[in-house]
């Protein structure tokens, strides 16, 4: 029993054993996992402290304040750059309140308020952490700083705070502003010099401009008249280069406006070339014109921008054109939503321009030639403004060129057709005229009569010399001629003998570039008309229709309205001239001296009120700038008189500006003159504006 007992007890205390060695077993396991768990701890806890000391570093590098407030707007932590700017407020530090540092900015002066009380400016910030979206807000800080506080809310219900200073950007702005405005400032003295200089230029002009005209209407010999005329053309091109350079600073600022209007195409480019004519007759250019009979010629642009867009190449043609020809082509290309589309090319067989030079000759005063070695006259305006002028227009423009051998220009422009969209036909030829003789040389200007006559159904047969036409006209019989006074190998004269041999009456029709010359010598033979070259296809059909007795057949579209047209009334005019300037007094008096006026002077605008008020006038001429009081105001003066509201008054003016022009217009004036004063502008306005009948209760002292 006691055996059983101990054996029991030993197994017992065997088993405990057991269990304690299991025990012991798992404390040493459990001892080894704790130490590896605290070992993972000490590795965790460093690395957090490493992502905070680099978190920190980092928010510390930022140029820009950062702040965090926890959800009770208690600061949990902020950068140096934050807090630096509340040095010498050590409340501010983490756990202080927003609401308290709001307070600090507001009542301790560091932060302008705008006008806002201290209490209210505290209020609308705090306001705005309420907003769901915290809107940006600049503030501007009495030390000369200013910030612009960008705030957001976590998602963990935090306020992360970031304050950048701007002080650096506003600087800069104020001082890009500052730089715009001297800018703009300077360019706004460049434009008023320019329109000053153009004025005081233009003012002498009028005398030389002036005088050079009337002297020109006087008896002179040849060499007289060669001075004259060479005073007169330079006074003109000093005044364009004026134009130009005006126009230029115009477009520069933006200030150049199209007025658009209905006008005819094909007469604005033959009367751009017919002025350029006696150009290109001196130097023995044939001056070409091929308008697309079937491209109508009624059309809305502004005639004067495209007349000097097309003054501006074709001068440059002829100009930059020795020998050979300067063809102008206006083609219709179709219709777009803009209207017609119209191609202009300027052709000439001048001296070209180098493919490195092609792009550059558009910008301003840009020239192929050297200014030391210049043998052509300008400015180099010329193909800038013509580029801007397109540009406004929204048109563009392209150059074809070769080197020696010429250079085409060419446009394009939609234009809005001015009258009814017809089919534009052809002007009629009369049909008796089946059989044409074309006597020219000229190949490229015969080639366009030719596909003219063509289409009007007519049989052309071509002879280039006298002995050829004549043999011509006996074998063909044709029912007219058409002859080339400028014939390089033959006299047209004797051409015109021979034929007449063969076709005593047959009409002849003339072209030529210098009409004056031709006229003469022809005018004895009455079958013959002469026709100005660049040759008009209309012309050409109502010359054969006059020559022939009948009617011009040329179906003419309505006609656009036509400018009144200036008679003078049949009695002594009175008319008041008011003018401080005596050069201007001198022209103006010359250049009416033939007319039957009787005229009174004013040197200002105060006596020429006075002269109104004990004396009637039909018409008045007011000079703007005067002494004492100026043309505009003394319009005002003499439209409050009694009868002085109907008297028609014109300013002359040596203003070229659009808005000067109005500024007079506004006054009362019934018209503007420029100066320098054209003899042939004086004498329109005049019989413009003259009353037909007397004005009533003449006092004419
Ligand atoms: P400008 O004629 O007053 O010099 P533009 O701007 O009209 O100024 O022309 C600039 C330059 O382009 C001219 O000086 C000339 O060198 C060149 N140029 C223009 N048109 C022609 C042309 N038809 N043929 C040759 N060169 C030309």
């Amino acid at each position: 029993m006691l055996k059983g007992h101990a054996f029991a007890l030993s197994e017992q205390i065997m088993s405990q054993r057991q269990e304690l060695q299991l025990v012991r077993e798992q404390a040493v396991a459990l001892r080894d996992v704790n130490s590896q768990v605290a070992q993972d701890l000490e590795v965790a806890h460093s690395e957090v402290d490493l992502a905070n000391l680099r978190l920190r570093e980092a928010i510390e590098t930022m140029p820009d304040g950062f702040a965090v407030f926890d959800p009770k707007q208690s600061l949990v932590m902020a950068n140096q750059a934050f807090l630096g700017v509340f040095d010498g407020f050590p409340e501010v530090a983490q756990g202080i309140r927003y609401t308290r540092i709001l307070e600090i900015c507001a009542y301790e002066g560091l932060v302008r308020l705008q006008g806002e009380s201290p209490a209210n400016w505290v209020d609308a910030m705090l306001a705005r952490w309420t907003q769901d979206h915290i809107k940006p807000v600049e503030l501007h800080f009495e030390s000369g700083m200013s910030v612009r506080l960008m705030d957001r809310r976590a998602p963990n219900g935090d306020y992360v705070s970031l304050v950048r200073n701007i002080t650096e950007s506003l600087r800069y702005q104020a001082e890009l502003i500052e730089a715009q405005e001297r800018a703009e400032a300077a360019a706004q003295a460049k434009s008023a010099f320019l329109a000053n200089m153009s004025h005081e230029i233009r003012t002498p002009m009028n005398g030389v401009v002036g005088m050079a005209d009337l002297l020109s209407e006087t008896e002179l010999d040849s060499e007289q008249r060669m001075f004259t005329d060479t005073i007169r053309s330079s006074g003109q091109a000093l005044v364009t280069i004026i134009n130009d350079i005006l126009d230029f600073s115009k477009m520069d600022a933006g200030r150049m406006e199209l007025h658009p209007e209905p006008f005819d195409l094909e007469k604005t480019i033959h009367e751009v070339m017919t002025l350029l004519a006696p150009s290109a007759r001196a130097k023995g250019i044939e001056l070409i014109l091929d308008y697309d009979m079937f491209l109508t010629r009624h059309l809305i642009a502004d005639p004067g921008r495209l007349r000097q867009v097309l003054t501006n190449l074709v001068g440059n043609a002829v100009k930059f054109t020795d020998s050979g020809y300067v063809l102008v082509r206006a083609v219709g290309v179709g219709v777009s939503e803009g209207g017609h589309l119209v191609h202009l090319t300027v052709e000439d067989t001048g001296i070209g321009i180098a493919p490195e030079n092609q792009e550059h000759i558009f910008g301003e005063f840009q020239q192929v030639e050297e200014a030391t070695n210049r043998r052509f006259e300008g400015t180099g305006l010329g193909l800038a403004i013509t580029r801007r002028i397109l540009d406004m227009m929204g048109g563009k423009m392209w150059l074809e060129s070769e080197l020696g051998v010429g250079s085409c220009f060419g446009v394009s422009l939609a234009l809005p057709g001015a009258t009814q969209p017809d089919a534009a036909q052809p002007p009629n030829w009369p049909t008796e005229i089946g059989k044409v003789l074309l006597v020219s040389d000229h190949l490229i200007s015969r080639g366009i009569v030719e596909r003219q006559l063509q289409s009007a159904h007519v049989k052309i047969a071509t002879a280039t010399q006298a002995e050829a036409a004549a043999k011509l006209a006996r074998q063909v019989a044709p029912d007219l001629v058409l002859l080339d006074y400028e014939l390089s190998e033959a006299d047209p004269l004797v051409i015109l003998q021979r034929l007449r041999a063969v076709l005593p009456d047959c009409p002849v029709i003339v072209q030529s570039a210098a009409i004056q010359d031709t006229d003469h010598a022809l005018a004895r033979d009455g079958r013959v008309a002469v026709l100005p070259k660049p040759l008009l296809w209309r012309d050409l059909c109502a010359a054969v229709c006059r020559l022939l007795g009948t009617h011009a057949q040329a179906p003419s579209p309505p006609d656009l309205p036509a400018k009144p047209v200036a008679t003078l009334p049949d009695r002594t005019l009175h008319v008041l001239y008011a003018e401080d300037n005596a050069t201007n007094r001198l022209v103006f008096s010359k250049m009416i001296r033939d007319l039957p006026i009787e005229l009174s002077l004013a040197v200002n605008g105060r006596e020429a009120v006075e002269k109104v008020n004990t004396a009637t006038f039909d018409l008045i001429f007011m000079d703007i700038s005067m002494p004492e009081m100026d043309g505009r105001e003394a319009t005002r003066r003499i439209r409050a008189l009694p009868g002085g509201a109907s008297i028609p008054i014109i300013a002359l003016t040596a203003h070229a500006l659009q808005e000067e022009i109005d500024k007079i217009m506004d006054a009362g004036m019934n018209a503007t003159l420029t100066k320098p004063l054209r003899k042939a502008a004086l004498m329109e306005a005049i019989g413009t504006y003259a009353p037909a009948d007397p004005a009533p209760q003449h006092k004419d002292a």
